[in-house]
């Protein structure tokens, strides 16, 4: 069946139906697969800010059931919305069916947080006083999401957002705008299923980046979680904190992996041919560089041109297929400026780009390494010293993923000490790419600082308040000041 064929049945089993402006292609052979009308930014806001009003007050674990529900949904549909990721983002359907598993994982963590959004107690200096902190909802959370992870991204936030007290506004990539309108009809039947939610809780505004700007610039959006390039970061945190908003960002990558003279190579090698090509290199976590100490460098680097020869480039429905086509014609460009007549296409499916992995030996990190390409391409750096390799590794804008082989336990924990790696994410003994939702994701530099999904990122999708409570009969003041008129 051709993706368009494919796309429209699954739409029907989903319930949507679009007409519109905006178009979406599928990567697979690069054809039309459906059409969407472009949204109203303002009138989402005006919606999400009375949505604020009832939400906030509705007790956590309360909004907590309706993640529950939506978790529900996600179960019953995951084949069919992976299938469509498929189809939309070119992911792989093992990717697919990950992605969405994700978004399972992400409301089961959500329901029960929603019981433990817990404050401080704090020991007051004053006698009879008491002090405390409380989480109150923050106010409509704008989610804006990237091409490479259609459906998740939206969770990670939405999940947090909902049973923060908050209603959440979704402007996901206009490249995969068909997934989010099958999230979205199941979102409508766990609304359904709750029964008393407020109308505008969770809206959808379809759109590219005009309507990106119209929502980031809007006051009534109190927190702004976008996902995307760097260069997108660097026009939403200013705009956003020029209204005194709220920013988590999360932006582009350019992980390294360090692979030690004890390293398991077999484990490594592995762990590297799916963290640089699986997603056709397009992940924000993708392994960029590789930093291989130079008595190991030669074996390596063979047993990667070999699996990288294997790896079966394809049609991502297919089983077998490893490495899916690149999400268009820019992202063959972006992979050609860096390799130029090096780049090798498969002939794989008409209309679709598709490229085998490459790996490109460099003597130095200059020019194209310091930079994120979005395409599966290696760079391969020798280092001859650990304190050089754990400087090679943070001498870039980014500061996302990273990781180390070794079987050295000085070397590992050196790598995620204080004077280690810089990066928000630093793993040992796998690759830098592949998350679990438990913990907090994102990370430094130009990656943008923001933090999402597990661990306490919560606290971004609330505001904190300070209270000190006086139980007493007198008025005593902080720092022992007085402030008495005189008798
Ligand atoms: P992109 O920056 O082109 O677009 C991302 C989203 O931002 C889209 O929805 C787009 O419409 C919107 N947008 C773009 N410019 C905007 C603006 N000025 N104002 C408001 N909205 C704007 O990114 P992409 O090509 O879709 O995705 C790939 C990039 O995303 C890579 O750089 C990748 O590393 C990054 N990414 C980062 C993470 C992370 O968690 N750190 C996760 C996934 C992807």
């Amino acid at each position: 069946m051709s993706p368009a064929e494919e796309t429209a049945k699954l739409l029907r089993q989903f319930g949507v139906a679009g007409m519109g402006d905006l178009v979406s292609y599928s990567p697979i052979d690069g054809a039309e697969i459906g059409r969407l009308a472009v949204g109203n930014a303002a009138e989402a806001a005006e919606r999400a800010a009375r949505a604020f009003l009832e939400w906030r007050t509705v007790p956590a674990p309360r909004r907590g059931e309706l993640v529950r529900l939506l978790g529900e949904e996600l179960r019953a549909a995951r084949e069919p919305l992976a299938r469509l990721v498929t189809l939309e983002s070119g992911k792989i359907v093992q990717e697919g069916l990950g992605e969405v598993q994700e978004m399972i994982d992400i409301c089961d963590f959500a329901v029960g947080l929603s019981r433990q959004l817990y404050g401080l107690t704090i020991a007051s200096e004053r006698p009879d006083h008491r002090m405390i902190e409380q989480w109150h909802p923050l106010g409509p959370v704008l989610v804006i999401s990237a091409f490479n992870f259609p459906v998740a991204v939206w969770a990670w936030n939405a999940a947090l957002a909902l049973v923060c007290g908050d209603p959440v506004i979704w402007k996901p990539s206009e490249k995969t705008p068909l997934c989010a309108e099958a999230v979205m009809a199941l979102v409508r039947r766990a609304l359904d299923r709750l029964g008393d939610a407020p109308d505008g809780l969770v809206q959808l505004v379809q759109g590219g980046r005009d309507i990106g700007e119209a929502l980031v610039d809007d006051p009534r959006i109190a927190l702004v979680s976008a996902t995307g390039s760097t260069a997108m970061g660097r026009s939403v945190g200013p705009r956003v904190a020029g209204r005194f908003g709220r920013a988590l960002l999360e932006l582009g990558g350019n992980n390294a992996m360090i692979v030690a003279p004890s390293a398991d190579l077999e484990l490594a090698s592995r762990a590297i041919l799916f963290s640089a090509a699986g997603t056709a290199g397009q992940r924000c976590t993708t392994l960029r560089r590789l930093i291989v100490h130079e008595s190991i460098g030669d074996e390596l680097v063979s047993r990667l041109r070999a699996l990288f020869a294997q790896a079966k480039v394809g049609d991502p429905r297919e089983p077998g297929t490893l490495i899916g086509p690149l999400i268009d014609e820019a992202a063959l460009d972006a992979m050609r400026g860096v390799l130029g007549d090096e780049i090798e296409q498969v002939d794989a499916v008409a209309g679709g780009f598709y490229v085998r992995p490459a790996i490109v030996e460099v003597d130095e990190q200059a020019g194209s390494v310091l930079k994120e390409t979005f395409a599966p391409i290696l760079h391969v750096l020798r280092y001859r010293d650990f304190e050089e390799a754990i400087a090679l590794n943070n001498a870039v804008p980014q500061g996302l993923s990273s990781s180390i082989f070794t079987t050295d336990l000085r070397e590992s924990e050196r790598f995620l000490s204080a004077g280690g790696s810089d990066c928000g994410i630093a793993n040992v003994n796998i690759g830098p790419s592949g998350a679990e939702i438990g913990g907090a994701f994102g990370g430094e530099k130009e990656t943008g600082g923001g933090r999402e999904s597990g661990s306490d990122s919560w606290r971004a999708y609330m505001r904190r308040q300070t209270n000190t409570i006086n139980y007493g009969s007198d008025l005593p003041l902080a720092q022992g000041i007085r402030f008495d008129i005189a008798p």
